[in-house]
């Protein structure tokens, strides 16, 4: 095992992510553990290097619930935004970009920067999904976990039949999820979700009011979208319904089951996830770029759902940064507490992964890659609002 010497990291604020701020506070580490974590006054006699953070405020790392580092070559598309909430018109430009950019290389390139930035933004796992198997070496060697997910399609007829034959090729040891129910058959999502048992289900849910529409009606611009890609939409029955109460039909919505986005859910579905455990994750950078509304964040606080935060893709979000995501979520929600938003991009996230004794909090036995934030904040209160609103003006560097 490397060894790290013990070091006693000292600031005039400190977030443990599961206790008050602690004030001209103080976190002894060693073996790259934290052994104890209290104020300076409390710890200021063990033997230890001290290492003093002025004007910084130490914090645990974050967890980002939600990405496509296979993506990061089309950011270009971030810059280009189509029509407000028009998802499908996203969607077109994507795969006409994709087929324009068939250097997989430079594409290897992009995610690996991608994911340099996200470490540089204080992150320090992600759920990361792709469309290539491959995709999912690209954390090797980074500090940054990443936890890759191959994402299967499939609608209906011979596009259904495919996916699941193709599923049915694929090493046990590699993670699998659908899509999204526009895009992934009922068959395809319940063998996926068998497939994941017991484990992290992820899946892009009621995004766009053009999801929901299809998946009521089995019309609209998807299923014209679909057709055009040579999908026989007639042999795909609509559920008629929206898209968590789909999946609970389906069988698939339990606690393991994360619902990105959930911008399109009633009340009665917000009920739906809260009784299965579901978590959401919220991507609202990426839903304010789509122009695609606000996910009803306070009520799905309100009834206790877990809620962690994605920045998405660098194709529908110009930024990876999660400290723009609290930003936006705190925009878009005044009421949300900011102690209940930093939560979600750290410790709830960490707790979704079931790597919560390792980061996410700082506590006796975490991990000591920890941030030191740059806060001009003089007192506990302003510390979180800063943490929670300051977007790019975070400045921080990792201790470790
Ligand atoms: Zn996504």
């Amino acid at each position: 095992m490397q060894e790290f010497p013990r070091y006693l990291y000292r600031a005039p604020f400190v977030v443990t992510g599961d206790g008050p701020v602690i004030a001209d506070g103080a976190v002894l580490t060693e073996n790259g553990l934290v052994v104890a974590v209290g104020s300076y006054a409390e710890l200021k006699d063990v033997d230890a290097q001290v290492e003093d953070y002025e004007d910084h405020v130490i914090t645990p790392s974050l967890v980002n619930c939600h990405a496509h580092l296979e993506l990061s070559y089309l950011a270009g598309l971030a810059g280009d935004c189509p029509a407000p909430g028009d998802m499908v018109g996203w969607i077109r430009g994507l795969l006409a970009a994709r087929a324009a950019h068939g250097d997989v290389a430079a594409q290897n390139d992009a995610s690996l920067l991608a994911l340099a930035r996200l470490y540089a933004g204080g992150c320090r796992a992600v759920v990361d999904i792709g469309n290539r198997v491959e995709s999912g070496l690209i954390g090797g060697g980074f500090k940054t976990e990443v936890l890759f997910f191959l994402e299967l399609l499939g609608l209906c007829g011979e596009f259904e039949e495919a996916a699941l034959t193709a599923l049915a090729g694929i090493d046990a040891d590699v993670r699998c999820t659908a899509h999204a129910s526009y895009s992934a058959g009922p068959a395809l999502i319940r063998a996926l979700k068998a497939r994941a048992g017991n484990s992290l289900f992820p899946m892009h849910v009621a995004e766009s009011a053009q999801e929901i529409e299809f998946l009521r009606t089995g019309g609209g611009v998807f299923a014209d979208f679909l057709g055009e890609r040579g999908v026989e939409v007639e042999g795909f029955t609509p559920p008629g319904m929206g898209a968590v109460r789909y999946l609970d039909s389906l069988g698939v919505l339990d606690k393991h089951t994360l619902c990105v986005h959930g911008v399109h859910v009633k009340d009665e579905e917000i009920f739906l996830l809260a009784a299965r455990g579901a978590a959401v994750c919220l991507c609202p950078g990426s839903n304010r770029f789509m122009g695609v509304g606000i996910a009803p964040v306070q009520k799905m606080f309100a009834q206790g759902i877990p809620l962690v935060l994605g920045t998405d893709s660098l194709a529908s979000n110009p930024h990876l940064s999660l400290w723009l995501e609290m930003q936006v979520l705190r925009e878009d929600h005044p009421d949300l507490s900011p102690e209940a938003v930093f939560a979600m991009a750290s410790g709830n996230g960490a707790r979704l992964l079931g790597i919560e004794g390792r980061i996410g909090t700082i506590a006796p036995g975490v991990s000591s890659s920890l941030l030191a934030v740059r806060c001009p904040a003089k007192n506990g209160a302003e510390v979180l609002e800063f943490l929670t609103t300051a977007g790019t003006d975070i400045s921080l560097e990792w201790l470790e």
